[in-house]
């Protein structure tokens, strides 16, 4: 069996201003011990506004919860009103970014392209991204799901060397079950990641495959998680709105209903 840590994340989104986010972070960290951290690789992903006060917390409190951002831009510095740079959160001991997350592709128009220079730029500043690749609903219909995922991940991992790919995690986040309440099936999740563990091979060969960490994404709740971390190809989660509530996403990093 190969040796790959579950990672738990939480995204946050547009939720909770640095006050709300120290009290959950505190509250999440009053949940978990140090049974479960050895268990789960634990990452937050709060706004941008939120990462200063988050890692002054984990830091003084000596938490080891992991921080995240959910994105980035990929040049160091420069002329780019609005963007952050991966040299920035770094700074701030951000230790994940997630990349091409489908609200970004699909509200903010981001392309494979970008999806590919953010993750170069993220592993380039010694972060680890979160790579997010997934169908729609209508893709789904049309039998696209497969080839979608091949096509995401194969762009994102262009140019990224083979033991470097290895270190990174992949999410397959459906995009019709994100913040939906429909999740996909655990054979569905299943069969999906064995697909996107058969590009990372095509894009990387078998080791980088062997280790790489794919999560599932959709829906993920207390109620789900066990049977879909019960799925050996399946090495954590990416979650939304379960994560804003500490109870709850102490309850899915244990895996318990
Ligand atoms: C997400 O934001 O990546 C996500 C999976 O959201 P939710 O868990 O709310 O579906």
């Amino acid at each position: 069996m190969p040796d790959r840590k579950p990672i738990i994340a939480g995204n946050w989104k547009m939720f909770h201003d640095h006050f709300t986010a120290i009290q959950c972070t505190q509250k999440l960290s009053y949940l978990l011990d140090k049974a479960d951290y050895e268990k789960v690789d634990v990452v937050l992903c709060p706004p941008f506004t939120d990462l200063r006060s988050m890692q002054t917390t984990l830091e003084a409190d000596r938490i080891p919860i992991a921080l995240g951002a959910q994105n980035c831009y990929w040049e160091k510095e420069g002329a780019f009103t609005g963007e952050v740079s991966p040299l920035m959160l770094a700074k701030l001991n951000v230790r994940y970014v997630i990349v091409g997350h489908s609200e970004r592709r699909e509200i903010f128009g981001e392309t494979d392209d970008w999806v590919n220079q953010k993750t170069r730029a993220v592993l380039a500043a010694g972060m680890t991204p979160i790579v997010c690749v997934g169908e729609t609903y209508e893709e789904r219909q049309a039998g696209a799901t497969d080839g979608k995922v091949l096509g995401q991940v194969a762009s994102a991992f262009a140019g990224v060397k083979r033991d470097v790919v290895a270190t990174c995690v992949v999410a397959y986040e459906p995009i019709w079950a994100i913040g939906t309440g429909m999740t996909a099936t655990p054979d569905d999740a299943e069969s999906t990641i064995a697909v996107i563990r058969g590009a990372v091979a095509e894009a990387a060969g078998a080791e980088a495959a062997e280790a790489v960490r794919i999560q599932y994404g959709g829906s993920v709740k207390p109620g789900n998680i066990a049977e879909l971390m019960a799925r050996p190809g399946i090495d954590g989660a990416l979650v939304g709105g379960a994560s804003l509530d500490p109870e709850d996403f102490a309850r899915i990093i244990r895996f318990a209903a």
